[in-house]
């Protein structure tokens, strides 16, 4: 196929927003084509060279570019960055400045396949001198193309393509180019998709088999499958009632959405929901993997959430965005934002692919394929048939640092759905988020030993608020942010004058550090709001019973209050009004977290 047909179609598409229209042109387009060109054609029509989960990249930046179209027309790189400021688009740029094809008949008009095999030699430079290379391919190929062939060129080579045409309408397209384009068809197709996310692979299927053609593509260690998706419910009642009385509840555990695959030998790869490749940014978890596990191959599904080492307890989100995307300092990362990945699904075990079987089994396969490490842990999960439990549970999850549960049905038609969202999964979260408007004073009263990098320092203190009524102390927090080095190092000789070998009779915990100090100290923190807890004692009782008060995400402000003696700290009754006027909030309409 010429490339001047292909760009021609690209135009058409670019020209409409319609997706009936958008199908036309496609069905045509993927007609015109033998099937094995097809992946080709599909991927570029994505603006990609390879399925995306790959990660094939041009690596050609936008100055890079400028240098080459000013090379390719012959106009100077001021006149290439003016044009530039004028059009916007350097595609658009170089259709201008580049003459007319006239005059330049001397040379082959280009094929698809040829413009295909020199982005690919472009994605393929790396290392010294690979700029140069790149540029001079870019160079060749404009020289051989039409303005308007170029224009498209450029724009692929910035990953600027963008034709409108979604994954959908692709997967429409090849049903009715290679089907009769029925609801069914169409069905099998997206299924092919969903399982093996390469639209190329499944153009190439349907195309020599028809949607029979498309079953022959299986789950494979490797691909990464299209995550499944939740619906949302307004509260928990609706969520029993959907699932027929009865559900299993998980944590719903606020990172990153990790697809884990294991192969049978080899290093393993990690993808994020949205199938990129994300396996260098987590060198750990790539190393823990398979040593958590007792088979392989396998495929996992799980979240991989920022953990406070000293603590034990799950940080906010943003902390494990910070190792997104990162190409340097990784090692540091790892130390500064340590992760664990809590698994929830598997999809593929060594007996097979396990995405057609009822989650109730799906969850015992994976109880029995992992046991639990440092970094890799099952999500924790109770089965509820009622209301009350289902409050509590709830309640566990957003003390522990979770943003609410993930309902699932334990129903017979509870596989794996693909790429769907639907109500055999439900999430149910917290309504919103904001952080606490006041800092609490808090008195030690406990200390944890540290791990790695804190080994033989204080790795997190105990702290608690006075209850003046019952005149004790009472726990509301472990805190281990928040401190520098410095602050880390002088701790044990600050709170020595305190050790007592026994809790003392005033402190009111579930909890055993490593040291206990008569209440003395107190320190400012500040947090991200206070939640009901099991463990903490602070208040118990007094809003629900065997729960007491936490702060979530606790985290030292620097302050130490020396002004203050322990009685003076913050009271519980200070602590419960405090989460009163939260609560309070959330009623009068905060703000809700639509994101998904
Ligand atoms: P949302 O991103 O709010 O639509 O919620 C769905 C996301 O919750 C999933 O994509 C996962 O990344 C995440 N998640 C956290 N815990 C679980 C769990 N136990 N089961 C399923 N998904 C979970």
């Amino acid at each position: 196929m010429q490339f001047a047909d292909l760009v021609a179609d690209y135009e058409r598409l670019e020209a409409t927003s319609k997706r009936l229209e958008m199908r036309e042109i496609l069905v045509g387009l993927l007609r015109k084509v033998p099937p094995l060109e097809l992946p080709a054609l599909v991927y570029m029509m994505q603006g990609e060279l390879r399925p995306e989960f790959e990660g094939v990249e041009l690596g050609v930046a936008d100055s890079l570019a400028a240098r080459a179209v000013a090379q390719a027309t012959g106009a100077s790189e001021k006149a290439v960055s003016e044009s530039l400021r004028s059009t916007g688009d350097l595609g658009s740029t170089t259709e201008l400045l580049l003459p007319k094809r006239a005059g330049r008949l001397d040379t082959e008009p280009l094929r698809v396949e040829e413009v295909y095999a020199a982005l690919e030699r472009i994605a393929r430079a790396s290392g010294a001198g690979s700029q140069d290379l790149k540029i001079r391919i870019l160079v060749e190929l404009l020289a051989r193309s039409s303005p308007a062939e170029a224009k498209y060129a450029v724009r692929f080579v910035l990953g600027k393509l963008r034709l409108g045409v979604r994954e959908m309408t692709i997967v429409d397209a090849l049903s009715f180019a290679f089907a009769d384009g029925s609801k069914e068809a169409r069905g099998q197709v997206e299924a092919a998709y969903n399982r093996s996310s390469d639209l190329g692979l499944v153009a190439e299927h349907v195309a020599t088999g028809g949607v029979h053609g498309v079953e022959k593509i299986h789950i494979q260690v490797g691909r990464p499958i299209r995550p499944m998706l939740a619906e949302r419910s307004p509260d928990l009642s609706d969520v029993l009632r959907r699932m027929d009385g009865r559900a299993a509840l998980e944590y719903k555990y606020d990172g990153l959405r990790v697809q884990g695959h294991v192969p049978a030998e080899g290093p393993v790869q990690l993808f994020s929901r949205r199938l990129e490749s994300i396996s260098t940014q987590f060198p750990e978890l790539v190393k823990e993997l398979p040593k958590a596990l007792r088979h392989r191959p396998a495929i996992v599904e799980g979240e991989c959430v920022p953990v406070d080492p000293e603590t034990d307890e799950l940080r906010p989100f943003q902390e494990v965005s910070r190792r997104r995307g990162r190409k340097y300092d990784l090692e540091r990362l790892q130390e500064e934002v340590p992760v664990r990945l809590f698994l929830f699904d598997v999809l593929l075990d060594h007996e097979g692919p396990t995405v057609d079987k009822p989650f109730p089994e799906r969850r015992r396969a994976l109880e029995a394929l992992v046991h639990d490490s440092e970094r890799v842990r099952l999500a924790t999960q109770r089965i509820v048939d009622s209301e009350p439990e289902a409050e509590k549970f709830f309640d566990e999850a957003i003390s522990a640092g979770c943003e609410g549960v993930m309902a699932k049905s334990l129903s017979e038609g509870s596989t794996y759905r693909a790429g769907a969202r639907g109500f055999w999964w439900i999430k149910y979260k917290r309504e919103y988020t904001h952080a606490l408007a006041d800092s609490i004073d808090g008195v030690v009263v406990g200390a944890f030993y540290g791990h790695g990098r804190r080994g033989g320092r204080y790795g997190a203190l105990l702290l608690a608020v006075y209850d003046s009524d019952e005149d004790r102390f009472e726990t509301f927090c472990k805190v281990g942010s928040g401190f520098d080095d410095a602050t880390l190092e002088a701790l044990p000789s600050k709170l020595k004058p305190f050790e007592v070998p026994e809790k003392p009779e005033s402190v009111f915990t579930e909890l055993k550090p490593d040291v206990w100090f008569r209440p003395a100290v107190v320190l400012e923190v500040r947090g991200a709001e206070l939640t009901l807890s099991p463990i903490h004692r602070a208040g118990v009782g007094k809003i629900r019973p065997d729960a007491g008060l936490a702060l979530r995400f606790p985290r030292f402000t620097g302050r130490w209050r020396e002004d203050k003696d322990a009685e003076n700290a913050t009271t519980t009754a200070e602590l419960i009004s405090l989460y009163r006027s939260q609560v309070r909030q959330i009623s009068a309409g905060g703000s809700s977290d639509e994101a998904t």
